[in-house]
């Protein structure tokens, strides 16, 4: 008995050879230095925001290159997949604007290299676990689970390294024939590749994030083909990245203890390996230590939550990019008509040490994003955020449109334009007083703040004055001089240092002034700039909170 004849008891159906497979998907044709990268997601539950920062960094690096970056589902895991996340996965992923050029779309594929589900794949890894079997570099393995846990637990007992390897891979010393044999009498069984490493030698390999590594070389037979019929993840990433032409393999760092294995992997088929980067994993401050973000206790760890919050994509985004690149919160900064697309990502910035989820940067970045829209923008995009998860707000929003861009305006066609919104979710809450009933209800649940140092009285005449004299169609310098000559009327300073210089001879300042008609308008001692207020609120309403409030102090 030969191997051929072992290979072809195994796998009759096989004929394709790894020459067919190198015909059928070709080297891609692309433009020196144009990179192909890969989102490989197992379908085991929601898109991890460790996942979309991977994604991100891939989607970059193929963009930039003029390359390809494409998705692929790992599904050969069947025990662990959860039913529909990966087209869950895939939505999640699009919604962010990460669109992949080719690959796995949830509920299709697209591209010349596929499939890009591993589960229908099986033919394909069948011919190269074939032809590693005919060259005697793959074995069939007939160990049981008992027999492997009681291997494993006399290494543990001899403190030596455990798994399946030399000595003690005892299925790699079975003869051709014992195995065939074996085989014949329906013996279940996986296939193993035979490793030819030595653990204590090492292996020299770069990393475009970690650079000149030394690793040790992989000794142990891993399992590459199971009894299911499909591949284990190495296998599948040998084989679908060298025919899918991935030229950059960017994942998480956990893999990067795996990487001896699938470095020797590439060797053994004698096939180019793509080079390698191991993204660090988003950490997060937990009294004090620092723990990886955990998909079970955190909710920042599922990166939906973020957008049911109500936070721009694009923040999230850029956030993650301030993670990928330390440099590139700087220049976000100073090229606010930019977006992170523009960017020259390198490998080379990448912080080495798990970055720490940085909430209070998120919120920066995103109030900076949102004060950069127009008014339109930020009317049709609370709008898309109210209609996934607000319906009471969809509903506001849809009656008036043109009021909820009249407020959110306020201060924000200018240079420096307010950055008072981290979300779209709080639009409307921090500006609810606009809303007729809505101030009423604020009248009614809420004391009125006014300075208890002033009487009834003068606060009162203050409001008349105010609404006898009530002209905003004038510039904002003018009204706010205008108010200081009112306030004079009354006993108030023109400005807080004359009545500090002058305290016997006025009752309080200008501010004081503005702050009881600010009160009286939105139920506050805060609000936007009160002039564009008014502005907004018009004069009958104006007029007829006035009236309200004066009914009110009786
Ligand atoms: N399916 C693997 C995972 O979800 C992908 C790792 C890789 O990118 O190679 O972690």
């Amino acid at each position: 008995m030969t191997t051929l004849d072992l290979a072809e008891l195994i796998f009759p159906e096989v004929k394709e050879t790894v020459e067919d497979l190198e015909k059928r998907f070709p080297p891609r044709n692309l433009k020196e230095g144009a990179e192909v990268t890969r989102f490989a997601p197992s379908p085991t539950g929601f898109l991890h925001t460790g996942s979309l920062f991977t994604s991100l960094v891939d989607f970059k690096v193929a963009n930039q290159t003029h390359g390809v970056f494409y998705t692929r589902l790992e599904d050969t895991d069947t025990k662990r997949e959860i039913e529909g996340s990966g087209k869950e996965l895939m939505d999640q992923l699009i919604a962010f604007g990460v669109v992949p050029n080719e690959g796995y779309f949830g509920d299709h594929e697209k591209g010349e290299y596929g499939p890009y589900t591993q589960s229908l794949r099986a033919d394909i890894y069948k011919v190269v676990i074939k032809d590693l079997l005919i060259k005697g570099m793959a074995y069939p393995c007939f160990c049981s689970k008992e027999e492997l846990d009681a291997l494993r637990l006399t290494q543990e007992k001899n403190r030596v390294i455990t798994g399946y390897y030399r000595q003690y891979a005892r299925c790699r010393n079975l003869s051709v024939d014992e195995a065939y044999q074996k085989i014949k009498n329906g013996e279940p069984f996986v296939i193993r590749f035979k490793s030819k490493g030595f653990h204590e030698r090492k292996i020299e390999v770069d990393d475009l994030v970690r650079g000149h590594l030394y690793l040790s070389q992989n000794d142990q037979d891993i399992v590459i083909y199971k009894s299911d019929g499909l591949p284990t993840y190495h296998f599948a990433h040998l084989v679908d990245d060298h025919f899918m032409r991935t030229t950059i393999v960017i994942r998480g760092e956990e893999w990067l203890s795996s990487l001896p294995i699938h470095i020797e992997l590439f060797e053994s088929m004698g096939w180019k390996a793509p080079r390698y980067a191991h993204l660090p994993v988003i950490m997060k401050n937990d009294n004090g230590s620092r723990r990886k973000l955990s998909k079970r206790k955190d909710k920042e760890a599922a990166v939906s939550s973020f957008l049911l919050e109500g936070y721009p994509k694009e923040a999230i985004l850029s956030y993650l990019m301030t993670i990928a690149n330390s440099n590139f919160e700087e220049w976000i900064y100073q090229n606010k008509d930019k977006s992170f697309l523009d960017f020259p990502f390198t490998f080379e910035k990448m912080a080495l040490d798990g970055a720490l989820f940085d909430l209070s940067k998120l919120q920066n970045l995103s109030k900076e994003f949102i004060a950069k829209l127009t008014k339109e923008e930020v009317y049709n995009r609370t709008l898309e955020y109210a209609k996934k998860n607000d319906a009471k707000l969809q509903e506001i929003l849809l009656k008036n449109p043109e009021f909820f861009m009249e407020i959110v305006n306020i201060e924000r066609e200018k240079e420096n334009p307010r950055k008072d919104y981290i979300k779209f979710s709080e639009i409307y809450p921090k500006n609810a007083f606009f809303y007729q009933d809505e101030y009423e209800k604020l009248l009614k649940e809420n004391e009125l703040p006014f300075n208890p140092n002033f009487d009834k009285k003068v606060i009162k005449d203050v409001l008349i004055d105010f609404k006898d004299t009530l002209n905003y169609e004038v510039d904002e310098q003018t009204w706010f001089n205008n108010l200081k000559t009112l306030g004079l009327r009354h006993g108030f300073a023109e400005s807080g240092k004359i009545y500090k210089a002058n305290k016997d001879q006025y009752i309080g300042q200008v501010g004081d002034v503005a702050e009881i008609v600010r009160i009286a308008m939105t139920t506050s001692k805060q609000s936007p700039n009160l002039y564009y207020v008014l502005r907004v609120l018009k004069k009958d309403e104006v007029c007829r909170r006035i009236s309200r409030i004066l009914e009110i102090l009786g």
